[in-house]
């Protein structure tokens, strides 16, 4: 009768509204420390502490929810915070980086790695800085009992014994109780779980807490993992015994080879871990908390200092070396002084030394974990409400998942078997699991080396940056001065609106563009995926439909985790570089027509992939022409998801967009690109044109032509209709004459005619700086082109324009132009026979305009200016933002 209304009393913390689920609890005891009512006892039951609550005493006041540090709150803040941080959560750029050792060996042979932890305490306590340290000590217990429990140390003795790692669960109520009773200042030791619960701590607790420091935890095990090893060790149920599970003593090959050590009255038994089941049932999280599965914290991000074994290189001094992050400034003067008085070895380094130590366990914590939280509801619910990063989906596809389960099920199935089967069943099993690795293992070596024969290769993976990460694509890295100048300019809106993201510039020529505009780069898709067959029509749409079906299928192989095959390596980089872009961002140009074909489908196919990947695509500055019927449908498949599409002129591009059923709300049309960028200096572009025997005090006309097809027809009619009225404008307008190249095969179409004109005239040679034309452009009386980025950059800078065009392609573009500061009048579409006479008569017009023309360029700069760089700020508006870092 007694046992059974006890039982109704006392009930696991799952009862207790606003308590956490028991599988989530690490038995840490600060929620019995706090409790007002004393409503909450700890117990040791299966291998851990457990609260039990009081429900009779239980005022419901919440206070025990709010210092936990595993409640599904506190646990998804974290995984938020790690999320946003990347697999680097915790190594922040304030904190200092070091390897350390204690410089006594046989202090560093007692110690989990290098013993410097133990040094700084040691030191704290004998400098009184601080009057005792909570830390965890060994203690004499039989099977079945604690094997370690929290104590306050006040002397350099008691610190000495406690060294090592205690992989073992600890309750805290007890020595909190004790500190705040006793007035003085004191250091707690505890992994990062314990360092967030206690900064949940309240005042009255916090006072009294001068340092945090952390070893920094993969994970943890409960008693019964001690326990089980122990019985296998051959230890009888009642016999008392302490226990070192990271023993360095016997002469080990490298620190990463410790032993396990059994203490009992009347024998030691000390063995290779490796022979032992430590490393398996580790390994395979036999006895392993739960909510250790959930935690996204493994540098401890909230202590003073936090201690890591120095594994990787330095790991073959088999004294053991430990690697500190230290995010407290008192903390590293007290090591630089331990340094001096040669007590320990002290050497800074950097973050990298130490992620790169252990890469594989941060991932797990920080990125993978999210694999792992969302099967967990409690969990899901609050990553819901905190709009989590990476989202809340269950991908019980991806591999993260499956190991998740597989985890899930070796905790529990270890529990039960020993529980149920003893240790002798856990022993066989870690035999059974041996075998059948081996069994598995010898297939799969097979398999492995067949599969990459055959191509198969790991899929890229994505990986997360506090930065956001923006990948740019268009017709660049060809020299040619308008196209650079538009990716020039929205590099500079990016970088504006996003301070530190990363940029990443697709291109042909990676050291042109790296040169040119200080970006990292990666090779165009057109290159990768086509390898240049451009001219060869039939060579071009073959790879495209050969390429296409593969290259999907390949995508989403990835999107899944799952391996990807036949690819090339710069296949590979490409999809990794596109998988860890926050967005894609193709910057304008008129590469998106039917007369670019061969661009147009490349880039169709590239802003699907991305959206099977699952990144974001915007679009600015674009000219689109969509001639016929596969273009058109190939063109809606691509940009059905695009978010924005903002084009640079207004008519033609809507209207086919709108053709194929792309939305109108997605749809903006504002300018190129390049309209407000910064061209040279007056100085730089006077010293250019003396440079070239230009007279600075007399007014000139800017002449740029391009080779066109359809000029090619005609050519050398073509040519004389050309020097004839630029000769005209010569003698009539009295303007200089300067050919202004903007790719290097301009050149000698200006030569053919410089030499048949009759007047002297100028050429300036392609070898410049592209912001150098830009502002030849602008400092011009008058400029004459046959291509759209002169008119932009003329009308920059109010000089009038006239434009000639001779096929479509440069109709569509320059109209496009010149139609947004009202100036279409100036377009010349025209035979060849009438090229002098029509030339002559528009820069007539257009010189003795001048004055108006300036005006109304000037005005419509003043009404375009706001929507500079606007696709960007939308996006970043839109839910973009989230992922800009700020
Ligand atoms: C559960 C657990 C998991 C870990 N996982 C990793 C890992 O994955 N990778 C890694 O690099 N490092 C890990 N560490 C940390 C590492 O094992 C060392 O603890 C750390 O390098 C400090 O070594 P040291 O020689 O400087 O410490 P020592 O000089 O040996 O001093 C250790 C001090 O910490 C105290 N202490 C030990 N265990 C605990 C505990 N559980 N709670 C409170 N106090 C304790 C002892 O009382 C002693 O005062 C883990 C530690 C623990 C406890
Ligand atoms: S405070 Fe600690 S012991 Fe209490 S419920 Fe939370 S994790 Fe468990
Ligand atoms: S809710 Fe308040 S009274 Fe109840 S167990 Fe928690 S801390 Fe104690
Ligand atoms: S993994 Fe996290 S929850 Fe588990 S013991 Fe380490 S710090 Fe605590």
């Amino acid at each position: 009768m007694m046992n059974k209304n006890k039982k109704n009393h006392y009930n696991t913390a799952k009862n207790v509204p606003k308590m956490l689920p028991y599988r989530e609890c690490i038995g840490c005891g600060l929620c019995a420390t706090v409790c007002p009512k004393g409503a909450i006892t700890m117990h040791w039951r299966n291998g851990t502490w457990v609260p039990r609550v009081n429900r009779e005493k239980c005022t419901n006041c919440g206070l025990c929810s709010r210092v936990c540090p595993n409640t599904p709150e506190c646990m998804s803040e974290y995984a938020v915070a790690a999320a946003i941080s990347g697999e680097r959560f915790g190594l922040q750029k304030t904190a200092q980086y070091f390897i350390a050792y204690d410089l006594n060996p046989e202090n560093r042979i007692r110690s989990a790695s290098g013993g410097v932890l133990t040094a700084i305490l040691s030191y704290l306590l004998e400098v009184g800085d601080i009057d005792g340290i909570a830390a965890s000590v060994p203690v004499p217990a039989p099977i079945g009992r604690p094997h370690h429990e929290m104590r306050i140390m006040r002397s350099v003795e008691e610190l000495d014994k406690a060294r090592s790692s205690h992989y073992h669960p600890l309750a805290y109520d007890k020595v909190l109780k004790e500190l705040k009773s006793i007035p003085g200042q004191y250091a707690i030791v505890g992994v990062p779980c314990i360092a967030r619960g206690i900064k949940r701590l309240p005042k009255n607790f916090q006072n009294r807490i001068r340092y945090i420091f952390s070893p920094v935890c993969s994970k943890n095990v409960t008693g019964q993992f001690l326990d089980c090893l122990a019985e296998q060790e051959g230890i009888a149920k009642r016999e008392l015994f302490t226990a070192n599970q990271r023993d360095k003593f016997g002469g080990i090959s490298d620190a990463n080879n410790f032993s396990t050590l059994f203490r009992l009255a009347n024998r030691e038994i000390r063995r290779n871990r490796f022979k032992t089941g430590w490393t398996d049932m580790w390994r395979n999280y036999f006895f392993t908390p739960k909510c250790c599965l959930y935690c996204a914290d493994f540098y401890g991000v909230d202590a003073d200092l936090s201690a890591k074994d120095a594994w990787g290189h330095l790991s073959k001094d088999p004294l053991g070396v430990s690697l500190l992050i230290v995010r407290n400034p008192e903390i590293v003067m007290i090591l630089k002084k331990l340094n001096k008085d040669r007590k320990i070895f002290l050497e800074s380094c950097d973050a990298k030394e130490v992620f790169q130590s252990q890469s594989g366990t941060p991932k797990f914590k920080h990125i993978e974990v999210r694999d792992r939280l969302v099967w967990e509801p409690a969990i899901r619910q609050e990553l819901l409400k905190r709009n989590y990063l990476f989202g809340t989906s269950r991908r019980w596809w991806h591999i993260n998942s499956l190991r998740y389960w597989r985890l899930r099920f070796l905790i529990s199935f270890s529990i039960f078997s020993y529980n149920h089967w003893g240790s002798a069943f856990i022993k066989k099993l870690l035999t059974l699991m041996k075998i059948r690795r081996l069994l598995i293992s010898i297939p799969f070596s097979m398999f492995y080396k067949i599969a990459k024969f055959l191509g198969v290769r790991p899929a890229p993976r994505r990986t997360f940056s506090r930065n956001l990460r923006v990948l740019i694509s268009g017709g660049y890295g060809y020299g040619n001065v308008g196209d650079e100048a538009q990716l020039s300019s929205n590099i500079e809106h990016w970088k504006k609106a996003v301070p530190n993201c990363q940029i990443t510039v697709l291109t042909p020529n990676e050291l042109y563009t790296r040169q040119n505009h200080n970006v990292k780069t990666a090779l165009a898709p057109r290159v990768v995926f086509f390898r240049g067959i451009y001219g060869d029509w039939f060579g071009f749409k073959l790879a495209f439909f050969l390429l296409t079906p593969l290259l999907l299928i390949n995508a989403a192989l990835i999107k899944r985790g799952l391996p990807i095959f036949v690819f090339h390596s710069s296949f590979v980089r490409l999809f990794t570089t596109l998988l860890n872009s926050d967005i894609l961002f193709l910057s304008g140009g008129g590469y998106l027509t039917t007369t670019t074909l061969s661009r147009l489908w490349d880039n169709m196919l590239f802003i699907r992939l991305a959206d099977i990947l699952g990144v974001p695509v915007i679009m600015s500055g674009q000219t689109i022409l969509l001639q016929d019927r596969f273009s058109s449908r190939l063109a809606k498949w691509g940009m059905k998801n695009v978010k924005f599409i903002y084009l640079r002129d207004k008519f033609e591009s809507e209207e086919y967009l709108k053709s194929i059923g792309i939305s109108e709300d997605k749809i903006k049309s504002t300018f190129d690109d390049a309209l407000f960028i910064r061209g040279a200096s007056t100085d730089l572009v006077l010293k250019v044109l003396k440079r070239n025997n230009i007279d600075v005090h007399k007014p000139y006309c800017v002449v740029n032509i391009y080779q066109h097809k359809a000029l090619l027809k005609n050519y050398h009619l073509a040519l004389r209709q050309w020097a004839s009225a630029l000769d005209s404008i010569v003698s009539e307008l009295g303007l200089q004459i300067v050919f202004l190249p903007f790719l290097p095969i301009e050149e000698v179409v200006a030569e053919k005619i410089v030499k048949l004109m009759q007047s002297p005239s100028f050429l300036i040679p392609y070898n410049y700086d592209f912001k150098i034309p830009i502002g030849i452009v602008r400092n011009a009386s008058l400029c004459l082109t046959t291509k759209h980025h002169p008119i932009i950059f003329a009308m920059g800078g109010g000089v009038p324009v006239v434009s000639v065009a001779f096929d479509e392609y440069f109709l569509h573009k320059n109209k496009g132009a010149l139609r947004i500061f009202e100036q279409e009048e100036f377009l010349i579409w025209c035979n060849i026979e009438d090229l002098s006479e029509q030339i002559l008569k528009k820069c007539r017009e257009a010189w003795q305009k001048k004055k108006e023309i300036s005006a109304i360029t000037k005005r419509h700069l003043e009404r375009l200016r706001p929507q500079a760089g606007e696709v960007i700020y939308r996006w970043l508006r839109e839910g973009g933002k989230k992922n800009s870092g700020h």
